[in-house]
């Protein structure tokens, strides 16, 4: 494989190497940031379950950038509430640990604002483990959300099947989804919908289950899809990601089906452009230091013909797109057609802001429990 890069001007970061910069992106996000890269309507994912079942590992693998190994030695918090949330991250992101005497009868647990401004809702179940707790857990808290926000979506993570053989996953999987939700319907609550997912820090799986996750609390998601359609036919683009690039979550991509290989191929080129970055970024200590800038951008040439082609979109996105080399040869109508696309994009989140801004100041507006769940808005691509 070669590869080089190209206008990378990434400026380093100082602080630790294992994590990403406070503020990744360009420099000071000041509150009144009413840019596309506003942070104040990020979807908003609460990570809960037993304790040891997997959520530090994840959200170190995830948002820091830790190896999966290290997780390891990651001491177990005696916190009750424990609280990250990544600035630098299209996804605002926090975490509870349910230490067994957190109760939500609990006069001190607010559950209207954690469940209210929640857009989903990260149960994580340790498959390795007997799941019999995990589960009453599991119920106990769907049931308290909804009742706090019935706009939550809920999503159950079978956490560490990597030790599981392909038989016991999916029997684990099929069983735990038939007690979970017997459990739901004996409450009376079968109007609760649970998706669940297979995942691992070990492989892409926890990457590729955040993606689904935080693509259902975008309702842009239909338009951002479209765009990348026309991109991709218009400069014969095979397939498109649109990277949160701190996370490696993908917040969308074009209507062709997802390729696991693919898709790991893109997030290993973001590792590489945002390290090749930190190490021989240009420093300058007068700016917010980042790693990845207006200026990202990279090409990969793969040895199968396959040309990767890396763009920054915003402070938080950028396009991957994966392409035959021969059509490489219209690098400048690529350009071009990705310029019109970035601007398309900047004009969509432009629309949910003003959207959201609207909502907020006109007095008696219908404001939901869930602030994620956001006004749709018309926009022509
Ligand atoms: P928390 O208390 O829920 O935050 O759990 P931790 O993140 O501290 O994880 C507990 C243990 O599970 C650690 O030793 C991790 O290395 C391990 N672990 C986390 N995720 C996985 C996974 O996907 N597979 C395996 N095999 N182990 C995992």
């Amino acid at each position: 494989m070669s590869s080089y890069q190209d206008d990378e001007e990434g400026v380093g970061f100082d602080g630790n190497p294992s994590s990403f910069p406070k503020d990744f992106g360009y420099g000071f996000d000041g509150e009144n940031d009413v840019s596309l890269s506003t942070g104040e309507h990020k979807p908003r994912i609460l990570l809960m379950g037993l304790r040891r079942s997997g959520k530090s590992s994840i959200q170190k693998v995830v948002f820091h950038k830790m190896s999966p190994n290290e997780t390891l030695f990651l001491e177990s918090t005696n916190k009750i509430v424990k609280d990250d949330i990544n600035n630098s991250s299209f996804v605002q992101f926090q975490i509870w640990d349910f230490p067994g005497q957190i109760d939500f009868i609990d006069s001190t647990f607010d559950s209207d604002t954690i469940f209210g401004g929640c857009g989903a809702l990260v149960f994580v179940i340790d498959a390795q483990d007997d799941y019999g707790d995990a589960l009453d857990k599991l119920n106990l808290t769907v049931t308290k959300a909804f009742k706090v926000n019935h706009n939550i979506k809920f999503e159950v993570f079978i956490h560490k099947v990597d030790g599981l053989g392909d038989d016991f996953k999916m029997e684990s999987q099929r069983d735990i989804h038939q007690r979970a939700t017997d459990d739901l319907n004996d409450a009376g609550f079968d109007q609760i919908h649970l998706s669940f997912h297979l995942t691992s820090i070990y492989d892409h799986s926890i990457f590729e289950a955040f993606s689904k996750v935080v693509q259902k609390l975008i309702p842009q998601l239909p338009i951002l899809e479209n765009l990348l359609n026309i991109l991709n036919t218009n400069s014969a683009i095979e397939k498109s990601f649109l990277f949160d690039v701190v996370s490696k979550i993908y917040i969308a991509t074009d209507s062709t089906p997802v390729d696991m290989q693919s898709y790991e191929l893109c997030c290993d080129m973001i590792d590489v452009v945002i390290d090749v970055s930190w190490i021989y970024g240009i420093r300058d200590e007068q700016l917010e230091a980042t790693a990845f800038d207006e200026q990202s951008s990279s090409l990969i040439k793969l040895n199968n013909g396959t040309v990767l082609y890396l763009r920054e979109v915003n402070r938080f996105l950028a396009l991957v797109c994966i392409l035959r080399e021969d059509n490489f040869d219209h690098k400048g109508i690529i350009d071009s057609n990705f310029v019109s696309l970035r601007e398309a994009i900047q004009q969509v989140f432009e629309l949910r802001n003003k959207s959201q801004s609207v909502m907020l100041t006109s007095p008696g507006s219908p404001m939901t429990n869930g602030s994620d769940a956001i006004t749709p808005e018309h926009h022509s691509s």
